[in-house]
């Protein structure tokens, strides 16, 4: 029997700002950052769980507030309990009902219980010895309905009609986790398309990306028209008819203002726009949805919980749905999702990039494949070529594919030194710039 002696939080920060990597319509001037939370126990066996908030900057000490807010609910807990039923665990944290009243499942205390849950769903994978992805594909229909919270969802996906989409990909797992370990999954970039690249730099990054095998980029749009249809001709004319362009507002317009400037950069072939206006705006998603036509609608990076998931998919509001893996509920309100993508027919085509999102999206896509949708038609993981290096297992992107991880875990532990070095604000590379030395 083993305890968890302790939710060990970090506040590590990169300056991204810097160099405007991450610039985008709404978000000027982002330090990559993670609320980081090491779940330790008395086990001896060296293992310990790894998760994360991921926040543009000062948002970070808010996060690790609210993880420090769980302690009470864990620390001192035995360990093999909570991680043999994770669904009631999740149920456990998301219903303190002191602490919910602060969503109810939204926001920083939400956000705060992904990144707990995330850590937990890494030590049992640890301790399973298998990639979370993989854990997850092999685990019983029953065992995988019995994570998900079906409150409010029952209108639109039951616990039934779940298992039955687990059910009927059952017989084609094995040959399927063969196929991603072979062949892995496909990737599209965001690398070329930040807000505050110049010209010069968008051509040659996107003609790096068609080389690197990618066969869709993204551009990041909203902050000026002219300057938009200047970008995307320029990366038309780059990478040419064949490569997808999606392109991505950050929640910048209004209404009637993402139809019209999605359709004036029509004439560049836009393949999807993402997050055109508010996340929360679900019938506004749709009329934009009909108004871009045949320009195709993504969201999801900021719904904050299954249920707006489940209006987006009920309203016919989106094309793409781009769940997040450290925002939500972590693990288990992302299988509601994925189920909820595959009830509606929806491909999921997560988030990723900021630091860390790539290193564990990567599993609940592959985890998609192998045991729910099992197709990866029109399905694509995206990715940015920021920060890997801080991570003990980084993700490996190649020819346009994400690698199959194939170490223990979730992918979501970082190097103890780059925790150290970037601890905000003591690390010394935020002694340096705070001393002026950059
Ligand atoms: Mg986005």
């Amino acid at each position: 029997m083993s305890r968890i002696t302790a939710l060990r939080t970090v506040d590590v920060r990169f300056p991204t700002s810097l160099s405007l990597d991450g610039s985008d319509a709404m978000n000027a001037d982002p330090d990559y950052s993670a609320a980081y939370v090491v779940v330790d126990t008395d086990a001896g066996d060296d293992l310990s769980g790894h998760g994360f908030v991921f926040t543009i900057g000062r948002g970070n000490e808010v996060a690790v507030a609210a993880i420090r807010a769980l302690e009470p609910a864990l620390v001192g807990k035995e360990v093999e309990p909570l991680l043999t039923d994770l669904g009631a665990t999740s149920a456990a944290l998301i219903g303190d009902s002191q602490l919910r009243w602060l969503g109810p499942e939204k926001g920083v205390m939400h956000m705060a219980i992904s990144a707990v849950l995330n850590a937990l769903w890494d030590l049992r994978a640890k301790r399973a010895g298998l990639p979370l992805w993989q854990l997850l594909g092999r685990l019983s229909p029953e065992e995988l309905v019995d994570l998900v919270d079906f409150r409010y969802l029952s209108d639109a996906l039951t616990r039934e009609e779940a298992l039955e989409i687990l059910r009927a990909a059952e017989p084609g797992r094995a040959e399927r986790e063969v196929q991603l370990l072979r062949s892995g999954y496909p990737a599209y970039t965001t690398t070329p398309g930040w807000l505050g690249y110049s010209d010069e730099k968008l051509a040659r990054l996107a003609t790096e990306a068609v080389a690197d095998g990618f066969t869709q980029i993204k551009l990041k749009v909203g902050a000026d028209l002219q300057d938009d249809i200047r970008r995307m001709t320029l990366a038309r004319k780059t990478v040419g008819p064949d490569i997808r362009i999606a392109i991505d507002a950050n929640q910048r317009w209004d209404i009637e203002d993402a139809i019209a400037w999605t359709r004036a950069l029509a004439p560049t072939d836009p393949y999807w726009i993402e997050e055109p206006t508010s996340p929360d705006d679900v019938l506004g998603h749709a009329r934009i949805r009909k108004g871009v036509h045949p320009v195709k609608v993504a969201t999801g990076e900021h719904a904050q919980n299954r249920v707006i998931f489940k209006q987006l998919l009920q309203a016919e509001a989106i094309d793409f749905v781009q769940l997040d893996a450290a925002r939500v509920g972590g693990v288990n309100e992302n299988i509601a999702i994925v189920l909820l993508a595959a009830k509606f027919g929806k491909p999921v085509c997560p988030h990723a990039g900021g630091v860390g999102l790539c290193e564990m999206v990567q599993h609940l896509s592959m985890f998609d494949f192998v045991a729910v949708s099992g197709s990866m038609e029109d399905r694509v993981i995206e990715y940015v070529d920021h920060l890997h290096e801080m991570f003990v297992t980084p993700t490996v992107v190649s020819q346009g594919r994400y690698a199959a991880p194939t170490a223990a875990g979730f992918s979501s532990e970082m190097h103890e030194k780059a925790l150290h070095d970037y601890e905000f604000p003591d690390g010394s590379v935020w002694a340096e710039i705070n001393s002026g030395g950059n």
